[in-house]
């Protein structure tokens, strides 16, 4: 496939920035990338680590001369990023983010836009509980499904250029509104940290000596609350009212488990459980 991006700026060198970067140079798809970010340290190992060839803390140094801008940091923070290398970005050049959240950050990125850069939201799901530019891996999109959602300012042509960068690391790629993707990622993203998170609390409110006793199943359904506090904050309450509906139907469906076991109703309880069972061993390509 020929190269669709010949200097690529990456805001965020972490897990995710890092990962595509690592995967789109080994496929040949983008030349040479510059790291903005904050951290010096953070930076330095993912240059040794040869994700970018040169890292600046400048926003307009890193920008210039880029055709594509990937946002990659904590999405309510994607478009002061904008801002920030807007006046460095030239004509036809393309944004992009990989944020968990797409209509506000589509609302915001697409206000703070300088004319003539075009503005392809999208959002690889696939990840892992770490971060940081040491935890970046060559194949963590590969297999998985990317969403891309379209605005106002995407040209066909970069639509075309995000939609092979995200296929061409091996992801099966899916366009839809911003606002449904908002909708469906609370149910399936969103709604599992806030259980995973509340899990870990209820159980240190319990009494924090239990955790010792954490077998395969406490595990499994808490290892995302290690993930990214800032990260979390920020896709929480930028996606608050989805997550607040995923969070209310699910306490309604807990409850009804609850009541159930309360009254030791075991017929109800088979239906419940048994419901559960035969959908999730459906599940043959579940996101990592
Ligand atoms: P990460 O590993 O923590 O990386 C984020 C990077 O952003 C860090 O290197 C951090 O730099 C940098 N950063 C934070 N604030 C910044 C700022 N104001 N200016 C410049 N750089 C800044 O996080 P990640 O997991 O890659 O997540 C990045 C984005 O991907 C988020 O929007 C998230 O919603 C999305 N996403 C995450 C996953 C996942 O599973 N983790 C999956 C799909 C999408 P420092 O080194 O200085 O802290």
């Amino acid at each position: 496939m020929p190269r669709l991006f010949e200097r690529v700026t990456i805001a965020g060198v972490g897990l995710i920035g890092g990962s595509l970067a690592l995967a789109a140079r080994r496929a040949g798809l983008i030349g040479a990338v510059t790291g903005l970010g904050r951290s010096a340290a953070n930076l330095r190992i993912a240059q040794q680590r040869g994700i970018i060839d040169r890292y600046s803390h400048d926003p307009l140094d890193a920008a210039r001369d880029a055709d594509l801008l990937l946002l990659a940091v904590p999405v309510r923070t994607t478009a002061s990023i904008v801002h920030a290398c807007g006046p460095a970005l030239r004509a036809g050049a393309v944004v992009s983010d990989v944020g968990s959240v797409k209509a506000s950050v589509l609302r915001e990125v697409e206000a703070a836009l300088p004319a003539g850069v075009t503005f392809v939201g999208a959002h690889p799901i696939a990840g892992t509980e770490e971060s940081g530019a040491a935890a970046a891996r060559l194949d963590l999109f590969y297999g998985s499904r990317c969403i891309i959602t379209p605005g106002r300012s995407s040209d066909p042509a970069a639509l075309a250029k995000i939609r092979a960068l995200w296929e061409g690391v091996g992801m099966r790629v899916n366009e839809m509104e911003a606002t449904r993707h908002d909708e469906i990622l609370a149910w399936v993203s969103h709604l599992p940290h806030a259980v995973a998170f509340s899990a870990v609390n209820a159980l240190l409110d319990i009494d924090g000596a239990v955790a010792e006793f954490a077998g395969p199943s406490a595990r499994d359904l808490t290892r995302v609350a290690a993930s990214s506090v800032e990260m979390w904050r920020d896709i929480f309450v930028a996606n608050a009212d989805q997550v607040d509906a995923a969070i209310a139907r699910f306490i309604s469906v807990l409850e009804d488990l609850r009541v159930t076991i309360a009254r030791r109703d075991e017929s109800k309880l088979s239906e419940l459980l048994a419901r559960a069972h035969a959908a999730r061993r459906q599940w043959t390509t579940a996101p990592r």
